[in-house]
């Protein structure tokens, strides 16, 4: 049976000392901790640190700047440390491809070696190293699924750490223990990270539950551009720890175009053996997946093919997919939980996919809906669509409701001082429903609370949608308190 996954933690500075660090490591759980020379730029503490007791194996690193590194040395001064590095027996010595072949000594280097390739890829089988590190840059996450398989693929053959740079290189890093790796790396704290988009310790214990991870895991994640701000990874980990499933979701920058998504649609469909079995879809690719589903004639639900959108992707047996949406099954829920009336009338604002979630929810309801949005023919489009009224945008005060959807972006962080309706058009008796969510307490659910309405804050509606996808992918319900906790934390 093949090792366990190491955690490898990168020192980058010389401050605190390097003892210090190291322990810290450890008792963070580290397997292994990384001196990054170039970046410590204090060869003498390194050098006083591995004549001392380590606390922990070490890989010993100088990266020049071509590989990524921030040596500032000449080149040949970089091969004369290495070799005198070398001479202190680290644990392993982490060498670029290129660069062993070019060390006049290397047959006289000791320790396990790891070679690297930064940026490109060649068999590296021939060499004489005990771990073969790869590591290049991701675009988006079709690259880190490509590197996931490639390491899939090739990890009974030999010890591998395989791992993407920056955002879209999440997942190389936390899947590591799903799919064979030999290490992967975090960092003590986010300003010691030694890689973009390398995570923290605590983000790999905490948040993606790095130590359960094992061949069975099954993979969830949100697919959308840009993700890396979504709570949803907080959410649906949390709530899959809870209910002891064996499962990790992760954020997966897609690009923008349609055809992005459908090149990795079609990557990870081919591939059961990558275990994804559940997706979020989220801006801008929620149409762009109900057209991948329905041009290959998969399952939409009614709901999604009425809202014109799927949020939610199911992989069903072999290679076929099914896709719903449960935002609004979010909207209807949150209505629900605050006791909103059948038949009740409502205003809401917005054209956009959450406006048309908003209004099949509440016209399932009974309701009778008014659109008003910025663009007016956007309003009278998803009136026309749905059998509902809509009014000019400069009418929105004067509309008569019992209750208000803002299913603007209006109100959203970083502009978080703007609201969609002026305060005079809140009266007390009507409820407020804001699917913005960050921040929770929006300019107009204040405006409302002090008008004496009853307020539906945008997080509640993201719960009610998270909780509808976690009973999708697990078939249970979802621990609605523990969503609760981890979006609020
Ligand atoms: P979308 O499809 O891009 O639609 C955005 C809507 O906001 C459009 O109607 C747009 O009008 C309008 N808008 C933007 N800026 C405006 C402004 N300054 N004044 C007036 N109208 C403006 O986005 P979406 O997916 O519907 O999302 C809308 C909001 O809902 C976002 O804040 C999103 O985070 C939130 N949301 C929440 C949840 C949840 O679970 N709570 C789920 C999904 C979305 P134009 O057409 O004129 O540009």
């Amino acid at each position: 049976m093949k090792a366990r996954t190491l955690l490898a933690v990168p020192l980058t500075s010389d401050q605190p000392p390097l003892l210090e660090q190291a322990h810290a490591a450890r008792a963070g759980g580290a397997d292994l901790i990384e001196l990054r020379v170039d970046c410590i730029a204090n060869p003498d503490a390194v050098l006083a640190f591995l004549s001392g007791p380590r606390p922990l194996p070490v890989i010993v690193t100088v990266r020049s700047v071509n590989e990524g590194g921030q040596w500032q040395g000449s080149e040949p001064d970089r091969l004369v440390l290495i070799q005198c590095l070398a001479d202190c027996a680290p644990d392993y010595l982490d060498l670029e491809f290129q660069t062993w072949t070019a060390l006049p000594a290397r047959d006289k280097l000791r320790g396990p070696l790891i070679h690297s390739v930064h940026g490109w890829l060649q068999a590296l089988w021939d060499s004489p190293a005990e771990i073969v590190k790869v590591a290049t840059a991701a675009d988006d996450a079709r690259d880190e699924w490509r590197m996931l398989d490639w390491l899939r693929r090739h990890a009974s053959q030999r010890k591998i750490a395989a791992m993407c740079f920056g955002p879209a290189g999440l997942a190389t890093r936390v899947l590591a223990p799903k799919f064979g790796g030999h290490f992967t790396f975090g960092a003590l704290t986010p300003d010691q990270a030694s890689a973009p988009g390398q995570p923290t310790v605590h983000e790999l214990r905490n948040c993606y539950r790095w130590q359960q991870i094992g061949p069975a895991t099954r993979i969830f994640g949100v697919l959308g551009w840009p993700v890396s701000h979504s709570r949803s990874p907080a959410v649906h980990n949390a709530a899959m720890t809870h209910a002891r499933i064996d499962g990790v979701y992760i954020p997966m920058p897609v690009r923008a175009d349609e055809a992005a998504l459908s090149e990795l649609l079609e990557f990870l469909t081919a591939r059961a053996e990558l275990d994804v079995a559940g997706l979020s879809v989220t801006i801008p690719h929620k149409e762009h997946a109900l057209r991948w589903l329905s041009a290959r004639g998969m399952e939409v639900s009614e709901r999604a093919l009425r809202a014109g959108a799927v949020n939610t992707l199911i992989r069903m047996d072999g290679d076929t997919w099914a896709g719903d949406n449960t935002d609004v099954l979010g909207i209807q829920s949150a209505l629900a939980a605050v006791g909103v009336s059948r038949g009740c009338t409502a205003l809401v604002l917005g054209a956009g996919g959450m406006a048309r979630a908003a209004v099949l929810g509440l016209t399932e309801l009974g309701c009778r809906v008014t659109v008003c949005s910025r663009t007016a023919r956007r309003a009278e489009a998803l009136a026309g669509a749905m059998g509902c009224r809509w009014k000019p945008w400069t009418d929105r005060a004067a509309v008569d409701a019992d209750l208000v959807v803002n299913a603007t972006s209006v109100g959203m962080q970083p502009e978080s001082n703007a609201s969609p309706l002026p305060a005079s058009a809140l009266h007390p008796g009507t409820t407020v429903v804001d699917a913005v969510y960050t921040p929770p307490m929006t300019q107009l659910l204040r405006n409302a609370q002090r008008a004496g309405c009853r307020i539906v804050p945008g997080t509640e509606v993201f719960l009610a949608q998270a909780a509808a996808q976690f009973q999708c992918w697990h078939g249970c319900s979802a621990p609605l308190d523990v969503m609760r906790t981890a979006l609020e934390a």
